[in-house]
């Protein structure tokens, strides 16, 4: 990208933020998309006593969530002490409020090596920790309407196998071996792409249980501590500083999640990051199928209880100044979006949460109290009328749900970049400072492997896969950004 599309992408950013501030004015009262809560889904597990905190440390991680704690199991693991701090709740946001897929199934090919590592770090954490922490390997279904879809889903099996073998067991079914797996599947579907060995694991308990793990092998994880910021001497870092003071220290990770562009941006660090609000709704009364699955607008993964979680599939943009400022990155997202009509399931929401970010400090000082601390969680409103549209749509698909009742309605917010791809990496401008962010809607699978990853270039060790793609500098230094989600 030249520096004259930069400057003109600044213009507009700069030009966008007077917009968003007349536009929160006029949205004054309206609800909000994002939501401040105290309620965790995740289920509590210790943490270390706040009187233990240390004064000095090898490397501080800046949230619990599946990216931070990941992080903090591997720093641990290659001999460096480690501490994690977490604002609210341990697996609090994100990391519990998802669907629970861990798959590597028609992913984007360029993510399939860090992917295939992380599926291999879930399924080993019971044989690791002693305990389980609830994946289970019941397969990742993805339905073909149409031939082209199943050539498409075709070509992707093809080079994954021959990429991965042993890795990737994924396999085309036609009409008779999907009737086999989900009898009386509506008729539209052809055929599918089942990964058998994919599977998933419980959101509300998963990442408090490898926190479980990881603090019985030496990793320290205090909650709820925010953590302000970060102190640097001569450009070098120096400490953090948390509510509870200070802790010195030389390397620090940001997985912060949705915060990540928060936090960096008061250090001047600009992290393109905009949150998308996603809902999800868990229903009794009937099994679509064993395992998890999408096609034909439904999305279902079947719970360790027997009930099912569905989809769904319309997604909210809450709009912030932010979403103003990272606009110019996030065009080219957008325009393909627009383009194509089956990509168009953003809805944007312009109203309260504008007006909220009006008010929300972009730059603190480190002895102010900040938002980490007034926000303990941050989740979404869940979206009902889209939610029932799309249990109508399971229900199409697997007549053995037609009487299945919702019981419980959920969302999350996605930190999604404008590549679509996470971001592990140190920060060029900052020696020692870190990010592990930037997941978008496949974290929670990602996690355990961004996690070595990110664990491997602190402790500089050689990195299991090539970490080019996930670089910060790809967003500052002129390069073109290329989009990756599913197949
Ligand atoms: C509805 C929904 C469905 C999804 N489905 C899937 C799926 O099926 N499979 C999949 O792979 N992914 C899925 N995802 C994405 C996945 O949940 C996320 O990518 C992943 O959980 C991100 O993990 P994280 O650790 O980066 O962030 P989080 O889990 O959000 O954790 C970040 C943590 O940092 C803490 N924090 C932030 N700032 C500070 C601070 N200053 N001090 C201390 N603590 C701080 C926060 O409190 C938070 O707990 C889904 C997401 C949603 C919302």
């Amino acid at each position: 990208m030249s520096k004259n599309v930069l400057r003109g992408y600044g213009k507009i950013a700069a030009a966008g933020t007077g917009v968003g501030a007349l536009a929160g004015a006029a949205f004054a009262g309206q609800r909000r998309w994002l939501v401040e809560s105290d309620v965790p889904r995740a289920i509590p597990v210790e943490t270390d006593p706040l009187s233990e905190i240390p004064a000095e440390t090898d490397v501080v991680v800046v949230g619990a969530g599946i990216a931070g704690i990941s992080t903090a199991l591997y720093l641990n693991q290659f001999g460096l002490r480690t501490v994690v701090f977490e604002k609210g709740f341990v697996g609090g946001e994100a990391s519990s409020r998802n669907f629970g897929w861990v798959y590597t199934n028609a992913l984007h090919q360029d993510k399939l090596p860090l992917a295939v590592l992380a599926k291999d770090i879930w399924m080993g954490f019971a044989d690791r920790f002693g305990f389980d922490v609830g994946v289970r390997q019941d397969g990742n279904l993805h339905l073909a309407e149409n031939e082209e879809e199943l050539a498409v889903q075709a070509a992707w099996q093809r080079e994954a196998t021959q990429r991965f073998p042993g890795a990737i067991d994924a396999r085309i079914l036609g009409r008779d071996g999907l009737e086999d797996l989900i009898p009386g599947v509506g008729r539209q579907f052809i055929g599918a792409l089942h990964q058998p060995s994919d599977g998933s694991a419980e959101p509300t308990h998963a990442v408090p249980l490898i926190t479980k793990g990881a603090r019985k092998e030496g990793v320290k994880v205090f909650a709820p501590v925010a953590v302000r910021g970060i102190e640097t001497v001569g450009g070098a870092i120096h400490s953090v500083v948390t509510e509870l003071g200070e802790v010195r220290t030389t390397r620090v990770v940001v997985a912060g999640g949705a915060w990540s562009r928060l936090f960096l941006g008061n250090l001047g660090v600009d992290l393109p990051q905009q949150g998308i609000a996603s809902s999800l709704m868990r229903v009794k009364g009937g099994t679509a199928f064993r395992g998890s699955g999408f096609g034909g607008g439904a999305a279902w993964r079947e719970q360790a209880d027997g009930t099912c979680a569905i989809g769904v599939s319309m997604h909210g943009v809450p709009v912030t100044l932010d979403s103003f400022r990272v606009l110019p990155h996030f065009l080219p997202a957008l325009k393909i979006a627009l383009r194509n009509p089956s990509e168009r399931f953003l809805s944007v929401q312009v109203g309260g949460d504008l007006l909220a970010s009006l008010r929300t400090k972009r730059t603190w000082r480190n002895d102010e109290v900040t938002e980490f601390e007034r926000v303990r969680m941050l989740t979404a409103r869940p979206m009902v009328k889209a939610g029932d549209q799309g249990l109508a749509a399971v229900q199409e698909l697997f007549p053995a749900m037609r009487d299945a009742e919702v019981v419980e309605r959920w969302a999350g917010i996605i930190d999604a970049t404008p590549d679509y791809t996470s971001v592990v990496s140190e920060v060029p401008a900052v020696p020692g400072l870190f990010v592990n962010t930037g997941h978008g809607a496949q974290g929670y699978s990602l996690g355990p492997g961004a996690g070595r990853l990110a664990a491997e270039m602190i402790a500089e060790q050689p990195t299991s896969v090539d970490a080019d793609m996930f670089r910060f500098g790809r967003f500052t230094d002129g390069s073109t950004l290329q989009l990756r989600e599913f197949i």
